[in-house]
């Protein structure tokens, strides 16, 4: 920092650094946007700009960088990407008319959470601002509330969270960019999670702490009610000091009071499927599990919409699915009217194909940031809008029909008609972005410019007539303005009223009386127009911001509209059905199932499966499904294929199966694969574990739950026990339908026991030494798993291979104890025997009586009876032969 005598212009930088120390301010000289000291040295190497120093070597020397001014957006996208905040401060005054050092201040902050130009932000996905408050109560626990705005699109809305673990799944879920939470009371959790994966966070302090008067206070003011109870929220509870904290640091950053955020929505789970982090990462919903990318994921697969709120909306439905039948069924009807009828989906994707973000454009406009282009461009997407509503009205599908009555903002459009000019210029300086017509004051100004120009060129024929100098040019620059331009070889021909301005190397410049006149009459009528221009813009970004809420409900209609539009093309690009989706409760049937993602990206032919859950018609109950089957036979492609089709049919779309009637989830959950969080500092084992106590405690009878291979991070027999002891919990206590693919066959004598257990597999042929995958799920259960043809198949070296072939026959002789009794299961753990389950089974009384190979076991009798101190060598070389000799005769 400085120690002594400051120019003037870094004592305005200090002040007005000092007023937002926690961002990097961008500071406007002339073309420019500099950053100084610490702020330049932080930046320098994000921006990848020089850092040099004002005042090099002085006493006061000052690390600098710059940008130039008409690329910032680019810049500030970099510095927002690592987490910073920026504060551009502009020229708030006329260089030119000011006296001493320019006015400047902060004309907005940009904040990874709360940014709205669009360069900056991706179409299809939301911007995200969090506030999170807690409220601690007496014996440690407590509740908390998360509200998320989005500033560029003006939604918001509050989420009531019971315990920690809610608060976590919804900020993984919803990811917001930026957070501000209270740090009083607030789990260790959830701030660990806040500063591990928020790229930019901060405490609340001082005025933005809202204690509880004044935070219902703010948002009352805010929407112009008495009460939140008609947002369904008590004054005084932790989301109204949320959603206060929230909005207040928007409006302050954004220089706006927001009027384009004109509602907050409570967002509850009881009407939505609940799809926490896990089941969205293993389902690969929004991003692959191996690459973290959106390729090969489901949204990859469903997304062909073709507007930004339309793949907004998507997202949404996506990640929470509906639950309630009625609802469903609505927009299956609307898809299903679109699906039937081609030229009318066709007309409609056409149409909005050509429509605009309105959303962000209207918060634009709110934030006075919408350029002319943008007003064209809202001005466009208004035009398509009584095509489309027309189109709707004629549909039959209720939820269709519904959309036709939204306002069509005929006055807004009008309205940009009128002012508009037909294709405005990209920035107010350029002009031309008021229509003709608007005001007569402004056209004339328009045309003396216009003329005035003519009489320039009609001024630099007479000059080079009179003079005799064909190659005489007027010409115009921003120091001299319009001058007469005389290359070197002519000068001796220049009359004497010439007045030389300028000498270059091959010209010289000249002005004249009657040239400055003209120039005089260009520049008033120029700077006349532009100052009109300006003021009818600036009126017609007030009307468009004024009508925000409209715009909203339109904006989210057509987005809407998109989606079912989307799903229809895919239904039929991808041959989906119309699932029925029935109460909860009812049965679950699958004919003929597809994995959505498998089936669009593999080469191989997809074999389609059926997949039955629940009540079945002869009274008995698949609750749950063990499904045994080789390594690389399709058990992780089923299990997921049938959670994604339950969450398409309840998200509102067609699902790849023959037919499908599914009772409907309130949640999924699932537990596949192995995944370490070492970041965390918790093994393969410990995440598995955590996961699925998760499901053990929140599975209830209207769930889903998709559990691959549970128990494989450990050693066998801890694997296998918590194994078994997981299906009789599920089977016992919880009741959730579940699919448990496994490669401990043992499980599958659970359905001897269980009466609500049954056993699939998927099939395979063995051919010789080989195997062929028929990837057909069938009931029974395997009891192989064919790892080492797998290991095989993938390249391991065949002496590994016959090895291991070596190995799992001694381990399967080995499998029972020296009595060859199997003596697992029994304990008092273990649940009653099914009734009328005739057979004993395996894992409870023991004693199968198939104790394993014979022979195995006399060559392990004689080698624990052989007398190994007392062996010569070459007898133990004779023992050796002999024992092979035996293994060999089998
Ligand atoms: P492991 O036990 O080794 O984890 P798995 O039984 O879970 O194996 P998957 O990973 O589901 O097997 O599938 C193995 C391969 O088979 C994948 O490449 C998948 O694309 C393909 N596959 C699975 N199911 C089908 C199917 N029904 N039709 C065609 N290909 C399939």
């Amino acid at each position: 920092m400085p120690k002594k005598k400051l120019t003037p212009m870094l004592r305005q930088y200090l002040e007005i650094k000092a007023e937002h120390p926690d961002a990097i301010l961008m500071y406007r000289m002339g073309d420019f946007y500099e950053l100084f000291f610490e702020d330049a040295q932080k930046a320098a190497p994000i921006l990848e700009v020089q850092l040099t120093a004002r005042n090099k070597g002085g006493e006061n020397e000052a690390p600098m960088c710059g940008v130039p001014h008409h690329s910032v957006d680019g810049y500030i996208g970099k510095l927002l990407a690592e987490g910073l905040r920026v504060a551009v401060c502009d020229q708030v005054e006329d260089a030119s008319q000011a006296k001493g050092l320019v006015k400047r201040e902060v004309t907005r902050v940009v904040t990874p959470g709360t940014v709205s130009e669009p360069e900056l932000l991706e179409g299809k996905e939301e911007n995200l601002l969090a506030g999170v408050v807690w409220q601690a109560d007496a014996d440690g626990g407590g509740r908390g509330a998360g509200a998320f705005i989005d500033v560029s699109t003006g939604h918001f809305f509050v989420r009531r969270w019971a315990d920690v673990g809610d608060g976590l799944d919804d900020l993984e879920v919803l990811r917001p960019r930026e957070v501000l939470y209270e740090e009083d009371g607030l789990p260790g959790e959830i701030l660990e999670w806040v500063e591990r994966r928020v790229p930019c966070w901060s405490a609340l302090e001082g005025d933005q702490l809202y204690d509880r008067g004044r935070a219902a206070d703010l948002l009352e003011r805010h929407f112009g009610t008495t009460t939140l109870r008609g947002f369904g929220l008590e004054p005084k509870e932790p989301a109204v000091r949320a959603a206060a904290a929230a909005l207040a640091y928007a409006r302050q950053t954004q220089h706006s009071e927001l009027p384009h955020v004109t509602s907050l929505a409570l967002r509850e789970s009881r009407d939505r499927m609940v799809l926490d982090p896990t089941t969205l990462a293993n389902l690969e919903v929004f991003r692959s599990l191996r690459e973290g990318g959106k390729k090969g994921t489901l949204l990859s697969v469903l997304d062909r919409t073709v507007t930004a709120p339309g793949g907004r909306t998507l997202r949404d439905w996506l990640r929470r699915p509906l639950r309630e039948p009625a609802a469903i069924a609505r927009r299956h009807g609307a898809v299903e009217e679109l699906v039937d009828d081609a030229p009318r989906r066709e007309r409609f994707r056409d149409l909005l194909a050509g429509a605009g973000d309105s959303e962000r454009l209207v918060s634009r406009a709110v934030l006075g940031s919408l350029s002319p282009r943008e007003a064209a461009a809202l001005r466009d997407t208004l035009d398509l809008v009584p095509d489309v509503l027309a189109e709707l009205g004629e549909c039959s599908a209720p939820l269709l029909a519904g959309l036709a009555e939204t306002d069509p903002m005929d006055d807004l459009r009008r309205e940009l008609h009128r002012v508009l000019a037909p294709e405005p210029s990209t920035s107010l300086d350029d002009g031309g972005v008021i229509a003709d017509g608007v005001d007569p004051d402004l056209d004339d100004a328009r045309s003396l410019a216009r003329d005035s120009k003519k009489h320039i060129l009609g001024l630099e024929a007479r000059e080079r007539e009179e003079t005799g100098i064909s190659s005489l040019k007027i010409r115009y620059n921003k120091v001299f303005g319009y001058f007469v331009e005389v290359t070197k070889a002519n000068t001796d021909l220049v009359p004497d009223h010439y007045i030389r301005k300028q000498t270059l190397v091959n010209a010289e410049r000249y002005v004249t009386p009657e040239i400055k006149e003209l120039e005089e009459k260009i520049l008033a009528a120029e700077e006349r127009q532009l100052a009109l221009e300006q003021r009818y813009f600036e009126e017609l970004r007030d009307t468009v911001a004024a009508a925000a809420p409209g715009l909203s409900a339109l904006a989210a209609a057509l987005g809407t509209l998109d989606v079912l539009a989307c799903f229809a093309e895919g239904a039929v690009k991808g041959s989906y059905v119309r699932p029925a989706v029935e109460e909860p409760g009812a049965p679950l049937v699958i004919r003929e199932g597809r994995h959505p993602v498998v089936e669009a990206t593999s080469r191989e032919p997809f074999v389609p499966n059926d997949t039955e859950l629940g009540p079945v018609e002869d009274g008995s109950e698949a609750q749950i499904v063990i499904l045994t089957g080789p390594n690389m036979g399709g058990k992780s492609t089923y299990l997921r294929q049938v959670a994604l089709i339950v969450l398409m049919a309840q998200a509102g779309s067609f699902v790849p199966v023959e037919s499908a009637s599914l009772g409907a989830v309130d949640r999924i959950f699932t537990r596949v694969g192995a995944s370490d969080d070492l970041a965390r500092g918790e093994s393969t084992f410990m995440v598995e574990m955590i996961e699925t106590a998760n499901i053990l405690h929140h599975a209830g009878p209207e769930s889903l739950v998709i559990l691959d291979e549970v128990g494989r991070g450990t050693a066998t027999f801890d694997g296998l026990s918590l194994a078994w002891a997981i299906v009789e919990y599920l089977h016992e206590h919880r009741r959730p339908r579940t699919l448990f693919a496994t490669h401990y066959h043992e499980l599958t004598e659970l359905a001897t026991l269980l009466p609500r257990v049954v056993n699939r597999t998927l099939a395979v042929k063995e051919w010789e030494d080989d195997i062929v995958f028929l990837r057909r799920v069938v009931a029974g259960s395997s009891d192989k798993s064919y790892g080492i043809q797998v290991a095989r198949l993938a390249g391991l070296p065949s002496p590994v291979v016959e090895r291991a072939g070596e190995i799992l026959s001694n381990l399967e002789a080995a499998e029972y104890d020296v009595t060859g009794k199997p003596r697992l299961a029994a304990g008092e753990g273990a649940p009653e025997a099914a009734a009328g389950a005739g057979q004993i089974p395996l894992f409870v009384a023991g004693g199968g009586g198939n104790g394993g190979d014979p022979k195995a076991r006399e060559i392990a009798d004689r080698l624990r009876d052989s007398d190994l101190d007392r062996l010569t060598p070459l007898d133990a070389l004779n023992l050796l032969h002999e024992l092979r000799a035996e293994l060999e005769s089998k």
